[in-house]
């Protein structure tokens, strides 16, 4: 399988090269050149499979020939061998239309371990055979920098930079993240909001003399191996609630728009997906592009469900480009407008297809609340305030499709504000107890390109250092 740029003049890259780049070099996205597919018979097939048999069967396409199947089964066997629930992500029944998906039974208590996990291994598979080593650079709303840093820790060939807004994550992801004292982890606190954090990290990838001097690579959920790991789940879920023969709808408490287009990528495969419902909180550009076209970027309002407050969606580009016809000039020219202007049209050809499959909730504090305590009453569950978004956004849909609300955090890893909506205080399970007695070791430094960069070359490994 080859990958090409969403901008389209990067070069064309095989399944190895696209997962250690992460982003395109002319500032793109990669995606497959094609969507390989699944019959029903073929999905079908997958019920009652293991979750590493079912990552296996959906993977493989991507992954081509650069890791055996044999080898691939073992790479899952162990990333998910640290997940403390045998199902890895299991189906919680809230009532006869809703069900939940969890997908925080990995080691930092949020979805994104679930690709994480993985992507560590690939790295370190990679990387291991070729002798080279790689300066993973990233920007955190929380959860991702805390998945990374617990994959990559210690890991040979890797030096890792995690920027994350400094105050804007909650102490459980900070300390997630700042306790991992191997010396090839690099926490840095900027003094800005997670937009700022994200900006810093694309101006480095395209300053061309500081990215390739140093080998960046990015582990944010632009990097395409991600995504296809969270394809699983989707496939994985479904086909335990009748898939084929069934469509199921998912509802996706959404951020950067990576783990909904995972969604959209199954449905592409072939999964019978009825409706893709994005939620967001009041950070909502999102829900303004999908209901009136209307993508332009405000500033960022702190909310209870940090993971989601972002503006600017990097993934988004992708549906841009894979609805557009698939036309890299196309593409390039919208964002570079974008990024300009910070506002964008959208136009009625990918308006009018995203409209077939996606739908989309704007879910404020109240309701957000309200979603939690019905799943406390109704359910007896106790659900954090990302996975509420979510449910409150699926309650919200009409039909009699069932809907799967990805249940993206553990209510644990949000235990303030799951307290002040539910009347709960949930408890961080055994895996993360001893959290808040551990050293944190992290650094603070300015918004600022220059302060950063002088900060990463004075700690990273410059690539022809081999
Ligand atoms: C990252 C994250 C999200 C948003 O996912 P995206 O892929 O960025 O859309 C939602 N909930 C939690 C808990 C997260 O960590």
């Amino acid at each position: 399988m080859r990958y090409i740029s969403t901008r389209g003049a990067a070069p064309a890259l095989e399944f190895e090269a696209v997962t250690l780049a992460g982003l395109a070099s002319d500032g793109g996205l990669y995606v497959p050149e094609h969507w390989p597919s699944f019959t029903a018979g073929e999905i079908s097939a997958m019920a009652g499979l293991s979750y590493v048999e079912t990552a296996v069967r959906v993977c493989l396409p991507f992954v081509g020939d650069a890791l055996a199947e044999a080898e691939l089964r073992t790479l899952f066997t162990k990333a998910y061998g640290s997940f403390d629930h045998a199902a890895v992500a299991p189906l919680v029944q809230l009532d006869q239309r809703h069900w939940l998906l969890e997908l925080f039974h990995g080691p930092t208590l949020a979805f994104k371990d679930v690709a994480m996990q993985s992507l560590g291994l690939m790295f370190e598979a990679f990387l291991g055979r070729s002798g080279r080593h790689l300066t993973v650079i990233g920007a955190t709303s929380g959860d991702t920098g805390s998945a990374a840093i617990h994959a990559l820790a210690g890991r040979e060939g890797v030096e890792v930079f995690m920027l994350h807004p400094k105050g804007r994550v909650s102490d459980v992801q900070r300390r997630q993240m700042t306790t991992v004292l191997a010396p090839n982890i690099h926490n840095i606190a900027v003094e800005g909001n997670f937009d700022d954090a994200q900006a810093l990290v694309k101006a480095m990838f395209n300053d061309a003399g500081f990215a390739s001097k140093f080998a960046l690579s990015a582990v944010n959920s632009i990097n395409w191996a991600r995504l296809m790991l969270q394809v699983v789940y989707y496939f994985y879920a479904a086909v335990r609630l009748g898939a084929p023969q069934r469509r199921i709808s998912f509802a996706v408490p959404t951020g950067n728009f990576g783990d909904v287009f995972a969604g959209y990528v199954a449905a592409r495969m072939g999964l019978p997906i009825d409706r893709l419902i994005v939620a967001t909180n009041e950070n909502d550009i999102l829900h303004r592009a999908l209901r009136d076209g209307d993508y332009s970027a405000g500033t960022v309002t702190p909310t209870q469900a940090p993971s989601m407050d972002i503006q600017v969606s990097s993934n988004f580009e992708r549906l841009l480009f894979d609805l557009g016809g698939r036309d890299g000039a196309a593409t390039a020219a919208a964002m570079g407008n974008f990024e300009a202007t910070r506002t964008m049209a959208i136009p009625a050809m990918q308006r009018d297809a995203a409209a077939t499959i996606f739908d989309s909730a704007r879910i404020d504090a109240d309701a957000m609340a309200q979603a939690m305590r019905w799943a406390r009453d109704k359910c007896g569950q106790i659900i954090d305030p990302h996975t509420a978004i979510g449910l409150a956004a699926a309650r919200a849909s009409i039909g009699e499709t069932p809907v799967v609300t990805l249940a993206t955090a553990h209510p644990g890893k949000f235990r303030e504000a799951v307290e002040r909506a539910s009347g709960v205080r949930p408890l961080l399970p055994p895996r993360a107890q001893g959290l808040f007695d551990r050293e944190e070791r992290y650094d603070v430094l300015p918004a600022e390109l220059r302060a950063v960069e002088a900060y990463i070359a004075a700690r990273a490994r410059p690539a022809d250092a081999a």
